[in-house]
């Protein structure tokens, strides 16, 4: 058993596929480590980009691998969007699986507060609903991205991704979005005050040394890299000197985290 170590972290945000587990396999010791930093007082909290599931699936899954990270502390763009909407009104257009992490919203496509972009399938956004979107932004809307990917790969080649629709109103419109997911400042920011703590009192830890480790450091977070998951040392080398990104802490998997915490 650990002493609470001396340091100033109060929060603790873990990147779930690549660190607790890798698609259905748990990671070597990734349950008992949560336990152990929970035990140790840290809120804890699990970070994900993912868009296709809703929060109740992902809280099944590490659940069922005994890994005791609730529900309410999974923080997807889908459940900030929800969150940062409150009580206002807004105009939902995300895939139907989405839809029950914004059961609580009041959906309305006139004059909505917010309008939500997410996957809707197919090849994207039809020019209507683009114009759709668009005038509810002129109209003063808030734009919450869900991500905002370039393309994606596909068996039968490149598509365009969400993310060349949420460029196309922002030009329109003159208006930035927000875009929620890693490695977005303002996700970063957002769940630190979910978590009531300062980014500088909160560690990131990640397999991914751009979208989580980079994306926390721009938001003034600590950071730990795992070598698991997607870590690869040249390119982790490449991008840190291309970049200038530099984790606090890089360690061979979750296990060692509880012990290295207090070289922070
Ligand atoms: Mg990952």
């Amino acid at each position: 058993m650990h002493a609470k170590q001396k340091n100033n972290l109060q929060a603790i945000l873990f990147d779930l596929d690549g660190v607790l587990y890798i698609g259905e396999h748990i990671i070597d010791g990734a349950a008992e480590a949560v336990r152990e930093v929970q035990q140790l007082g840290y809120h804890i909290a699990g970070v994900t980009n993912t868009t296709t599931q809703p929060r109740r699936i992902i809280a099944k899954k590490l659940q069922s691998m005994g890994i005791e990270i609730p529900e309410s502390s999974i923080y997807t763009p889908a459940a900030l969007a929800n969150r940062l909407i409150g009580n206002k009104k807004a105009a939902l257009f995300v895939r139907d699986s989405l839809h029950e992490d914004f059961q609580d919203i009041q959906q309305s496509l006139s004059h909505p507060d917010y309008v939500v972009m997410g996957d809707i399938g197919g090849e994207g956004y039809p020019p209507e609903t683009l114009r759709t979107i668009f005038q509810m932004v002129m109209d003063g809307a808030q734009v919450l991205a869900l991500h905002k990917n370039r393309f994606w790969q596909k068996p039968d080649g490149l598509h365009l991704d969400l993310g060349v629709f949420v460029a196309a109103i922002e030009y329109a419109t003159g208006k930035d979005a927000v875009i929620l997911g890693k490695p977005s400042t303002q996700f970063f920011h957002a769940i630190c005050k979910e978590l009531n703590t300062l980014p500088e009192h909160a560690l990131m830890i990640g397999d991914d040394i751009e979208s989580d480790i980079g994306g926390a450091q721009n938001s003034g977070l600590k950071t730990a890299l795992v070598q698991t998951g997607k870590y690869r040392e040249a390119f982790v080398k490449q991008i840190s000197q291309q970049q200038g990104i530099k984790a606090d802490l890089v360690i061979p998997g979750i296990a060692d985290l509880p012990d290295a915490l207090s070289l922070l």
